[in-house]
């Protein structure tokens, strides 16, 4: 049963990783739910999730508890973005993003953009926000355009532009990625951290998109952007890695989303068709509607397997989490898709209306098939560990 394995990983996390599961289940309940329709609607940035995510605690989850944070692993917040996607995904995935820069942030910054951002990060009285994908920019991440070019006084001037910046309706602190050379690859990628009123930033308003607009997706132009010695956050050399430290994680992350949906689907699913009669009997008597549903269940223990596999590989730290976090990712975002149009049918018309989260969730999985790297790009990652590429010459 799904819910046994979910109690199964709950007891391996500790007492207050398990507190903070608890927490994040409360909290998407009593400060999530009620709005997340209307965030939908009114197509913009859920901002009091995150200020009451702030307020509940939520904002600082990957920082040591030194810096104020929750320190949570890799486990524990699989779990606890699991519960917040089952209320809205744009909300879990905004957490997520921000939780990412507190880390990086904690882990890797010097000792001044620690004073100037890492307690306010933390706090949640800042919201911060990840620019690596531009707008004629993708999956090739080390062929990023924007330019970071240094001047003689050691600051540096910030040139192009940015794209799908989740959190970008309102993010103050920008973790900008730019490259030190045009047209020098991997090598010459450089993060910045950018305060998102230097002169010079512009935002660009929010996309129109097909779901999740809570998590505020929006554009970044930087012309001209001036920022001091201090702001350069990962030297050239480093930046490209840095971009990609965290992306398994994050993967996992978005397979543990999926699972979340999916079981919220499947949940208003199985209560809808126990109380709906036809030819004489509950929809849930029709041997058809059990299947459809039992495929669903299947479908929802095997991502979530998955899932908590590649967080516990992750946890364990030997490096051989990123196939693994491939494979989940690749199926909890395909599962939660098939499975959620699944919920839908076996609910006739009533599937397709907007009081229950189906229409919600839907959208939302088929936007997870791009966050954190498209499904081909797993893809390529999962068919490299098939056929490895031969030992290059000594
Ligand atoms: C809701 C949302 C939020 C996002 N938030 C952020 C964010 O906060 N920060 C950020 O930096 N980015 C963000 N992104 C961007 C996301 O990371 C990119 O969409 C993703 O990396 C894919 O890039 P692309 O959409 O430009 O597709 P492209 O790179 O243009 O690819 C188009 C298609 O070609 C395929 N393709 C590309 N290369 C290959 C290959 N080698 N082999 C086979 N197929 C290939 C892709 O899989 C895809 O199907 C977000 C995206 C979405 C939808």
């Amino acid at each position: 049963m799904t819910g046994g394995l979910q109690a199964e990983l709950d007891a391996s996390l500790d007492e207050a990783e398990r507190a903070a599961v608890a927490l994040a289940r409360e909290w998407a309940q009593v400060a999530v739910a009620p709005q997340a329709e209307v965030w939908e609607a009114e197509r913009r940035f859920a901002r009091e999730a995150f200020d009451s995510a702030a307020e509940a605690g939520l904002t600082g989850l990957t920082a040591p508890g030194a810096d104020g944070g929750r320190a949570l692993g890799p486990v524990a917040l699989t779990r606890v973005m699991e519960e917040i996607a089952a209320v809205d995904l744009g909300v879990a995935f905004s957490l997520a993003v921000h939780n990412n820069l507190v880390g990086a942030v904690a882990r890797r910054a010097g000792y001044e953009l620690r004073e100037q951002y890492l307690d306010d990060l933390v706090a949640g009285r800042r919201l911060g926000a990840f620019l690596l994908t531009e707008p004629g920019v993708g999956s090739d991440a080390a062929a990023i355009t924007t330019t970071a070019r240094r001047e003689p006084d050691g600051g540096w001037v910030l040139d192009g532009a940015k794209a799908w910046v989740s959190n970008g309706a309102e993010a103050s602190v920008l973790s900008v990625y730019a490259t030190t050379e045009a047209g020098g690859g991997h090598r010459a990628v450089a993060a910045f951290l950018v305060d998102a009123d230097t002169p010079g930033v512009e935002r660009v308003t929010a996309y129109p998109l097909i779901g999740a607009h809570s998590l505020g997706t929006a554009e970044f132009l930087f012309e001209n952007c001036r920022v001091g010695p201090e702001a350069l956050f990962v030297p050239a050399g480093q930046g490209f890695r840095a971009a990609m430290e965290g992306i398994d994680l994050a993967r996992v992350l978005v397979g543990a989303m999926c699972c979340g949906m999916l079981d919220a689907g499947l949940g208003v699913a199985r209560h809808y068709v126990s109380g709906r009669h036809a030819f004489g009997q509950a929809l849930s008597g029709f041997q058809a509607v059990q299947f459809s549903l039992a495929d669903v269940a299947t479908d929802l223990d095997a991502s979530r397997l998955l899932t908590y596999r590649a967080a516990q590989l992750l946890a364990a730290g030997d490096g051989s989490a990123a196939v693994a976090a491939a494979h989940a990712k690749k199926f909890a975002t395909r599962a939660a898709e098939r499975g959620l149009a699944a919920c839908m049918q076996v609910m006739g018309a009533a599937g397709a209306r907007r009081h229950h989260c189906l229409p919600r969730h839907l959208t939302g999985a088929r936007l997870t098939h791009y966050l954190d790297g498209a499904t081909e790009i797993l893809d390529v990652v999962i068919a490299r560990s098939l056929f490895p590429p031969p030992p290059s010459a000594p």
